[in-house]
């Protein structure tokens, strides 16, 4: 006899699963993507201990019949296609046939399914892949499936799981983002009896982000609308030569800036899928608007002919092949390249507003949606005190600072003195009172990357603008730097530097600081306790709930600790859930700077704005600060020449 024997069916189903279920949230895609194919207007899905010891999900699809039901089970059996070709023009979620068998060869799974062309529906319960029950039942129309004890017969991978909290974040994640792509079905999620998603039926995809994120959310983002284009394929037949791109979504204004790609989802042909390809055409739109590393919050849908994408790549059906990838890719990036453009995110003199469309009937939604708000859109929160804002900064807030003599390498400014006399402000504290012929101006361009680098060294001050811009001459143009966010920038870069060679400048406190925390800022100053001590804050457990701060970065002033501190605590509650350390540092350093950058409405005389451009040329990125705001506008000779007709 042959050594070769062909697997059993339990261990081959066994095998796909360690492909196709990788975890709780994959066994939700599968019966999910499943329900979207049976045509199901209303999902239902729930959890208990972050799906590892329960998953159901209840569809109102078609169900199935009952010689269906028993035959889902089988390896490589499919309703949805019959021969090699439809594998080329695949149009629904599911083809493989592995799901069903391969989860339930890891779990205990019970099918209820019905059909309304016949009188009764179906059981039909597995465990570990073993037939346990198969009978006849009274069930309403639809299907539900529920998957126990995921991978009890597999302790291995049972191993891998995370956290209950972080395998529920996968679900919640999944959940949420295919209810975005289908809006006009109704979406519930609960886990352990808790309700964390309710939507029901809309009509528009802005409708189902505003249900799902809020308003909040939604004004951070830019609607991409619907961009088409017409792909010519010279090889096909004449009648089929044409092909239609559909790109709609949302993608989030450069100012907004995530380190990682998590809030990057993209769905092609309805089928949520990571692809580099797509990836690289959104980051490339994003080109010289946001600090390398930084990414985006994207939503995108694209719609294609099916013999346009090949869905048969991977065994999760979560990667694509395209036919014609560098078109795509061009598409996708100028799409939305010039929707950003167009909405001036940046490049505009930052004072106007966008009249933001109001979303029709404002439904309710969940905690549910607060959090995953919180978690999903962890925007870059503008700390810094927003030029049209009043922010409640208090005159006796603003630093004072003095130049110290040149000789130091890097000189910087000094937060150490007292007050000087109140800077005159021209409104309200933080506010800018704005001339109404700014209309009238021509907009400044955006600087962008490495070619403004080398021009900046240039820069010649000019004077300030209420006491809050530089003005500046430059080889090829005016200058407009916002001062505090350029000093932001600065201090930014200096912090990292410093903390990368373990060089964090100190001043040490004469008395120690006491600051009593909450319970939750005490938990977070114990999760973030070592990035602190490395950023320079000394500090020290001191009675119960309360630390004794011995020194601070010398950048922040003595009267600005405590206030710091407390805002790097609460950023971390609300930001850093699930961060990494490196986000965490940049974070606290960014929070560091922009405390201790000069504000707005802050006299600067002629040597202190020299030092200022001649730090911001040395600057990695002078182009926007750690929070993705613009740093400078240009008015190029080329734009002012043509404005005074002599071009
Ligand atoms: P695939 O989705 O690739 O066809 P699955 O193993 O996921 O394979 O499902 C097998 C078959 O079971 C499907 O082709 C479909 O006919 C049927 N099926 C699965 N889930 C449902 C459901 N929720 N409603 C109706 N039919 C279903
Ligand atoms: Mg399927």
């Amino acid at each position: 006899m042959g050594r070769i024997r062909v697997l059993p069916d339990a261990v081959a189903n066994q095998i796909a699963a360690g492909e196709v279920v990788e975890r709780p949230a994959a066994v939700v895609k599968e019966l999910l993507e499943n329900s979207l194919d049976a045509g199901a207007t209303s999902i239902r899905v729930e959890a208990e201990s972050g799906g590892r010891r329960l998953l159901r999900i209840t569809d109102d699809g078609c169900g199935m019949l009952n010689d269906d039901a028993m035959l889902a089970f089988e390896r490589h059996a499919t309703s949805k296609l019959s021969n090699v070709k439809d594998l080329f023009a695949i149009a629904t979620l599911g083809f493989r046939g592995e799901a069903l068998p391969s989860i339930a060869s890891v779990s205990r799974l019970t099918l209820e399914t019905h059909a309304k062309e016949e009188t009764a529906g179906a059981v039909v319960e597995i465990h570990g892949g073993k037939m346990i029950r198969n009978e006849p039942a009274a069930l309403a129309n639809g299907t539900i499936i529920t998957v126990r004890d995921l991978f009890y017969n597999v302790p291995a991978r049972k191993k891998f799981l995370r956290s209950d909290q972080t395998e529920l974040a996968h679900i919640a994640s999944l959940v949420t983002h295919y209810s975005l792509a289908h809006p006009d079905k109704s979406f519930e999620l609960r886990h352990d009896g808790r309700e964390l998603l309710n939507v029901t039926p809309v009509e528009t995809l802005r409708e189902r982000m505003f249900q799902v994120f809020g308003n909040q959310t939604l004004e951070d983002l830019i609607d991409l609308g619907a961009h088409e284009k017409e792909m010519l394929v010279p090889d096909a037949a004449e009648e089929d030569r044409t092909r239609v791109f559909l790109l709609r979504g949302f993608v989030s204004r450069p100012q907004v800036q995530k380190y990682n790609r998590n809030s990057i989802y993209l769905f092609v042909n309805g089928r949520l899928i990571r692809d580099k390809l797509l990836l690289h055409a959104l980051t490339s739109a994003y080109h010289n608007l946001m600090p390398a590393g930084a990414f985006p919050f994207a939503l995108l849908f694209l719609d294609c002919d099916a013999a346009e994408v090949d869905v048969n790549v991977h065994p999760s059906k979560t990667e694509v092949r395209f036919r014609h990838g560098s078109w795509v890719h061009d598409f996708v990036r100028d799409a939305i390249r010039n929707t950003l453009v167009e909405s001036r995110p940046v490049s505009s003199l930052p004072l106007r507003q966008q009249p933001e469309a109001q979303p029709a009937a404002r439904l309710p939604f969940s905690e549910f949606s607060q959090r995953m708000e919180d978690a999903r859109m962890r925007m870059a929160v503008p700390m810094a005190v927003p030029v049209n804002d009043a922010s409640g900064v208090s005159e006796a807030d603003l630093p004072s600072f003095t130049l110290r003599p040149t000789h130091a390498p890097a000189p910087r400014f000094d937060f150490t003195e007292p007050p000087p006399a109140p800077t005159p402000v021209v409104s309200a504290p933080g506010k800018m009172r704005i001339p109404d012929t700014h209309a009238a101006l021509p907009e400044g361009a955006l600087i962008d990357g490495a070619e403004s680098l080398d021009v900046l060294k240039d820069l010649r001050p000019l004077g300030q603008l209420h006491e809050s811009f530089i003005l500046a001459a430059g080889r090829d143009g005016l200058w407009v730097i916002d001062q505090h966010v350029a000093h932001e920038r600065i201090l930014f870069e200096q912090v990292l530097r410093e903390r990368a060679a373990g060089k964090v400048e100190l001043q040490s406190l004469l008395m120690p600081m006491v600051i009593e925390l909450t319970a939750a800022q005490q938990i977070q100053y114990a999760q973030i306790a070592d990035e602190l001590r490395a950023s320079g804050f000394e500090s020290e457990p001191f009675g119960q709930r309360t630390i004794a701060i011995s020194a601070a970065p010398a950048a922040v002033g003595a009267g600005e600790i405590e206030r710091i501190l407390f805002e790097i605590l609460e950023t971390a509650e609300k930001e850093l859930r699930g961060a990494s350390l490196d986000e965490v540092r940049r974070n606290v350093s960014a929070t560091i700077a922009c405390r201790a950058a000069i504000k707005i409405n802050t006299k600067l005389d002629q040597r202190k704005m020299e030092w200022m451009l001649a730090e911001l040329a040395r600057c990695e990125h002078p182009t926007n600060c750690p929070h993705g705001r613009p740093i400078a506008l240009r008015y190029s000779t080329r734009d002012i020449l043509r404005g005074f007709h002599r071009i």
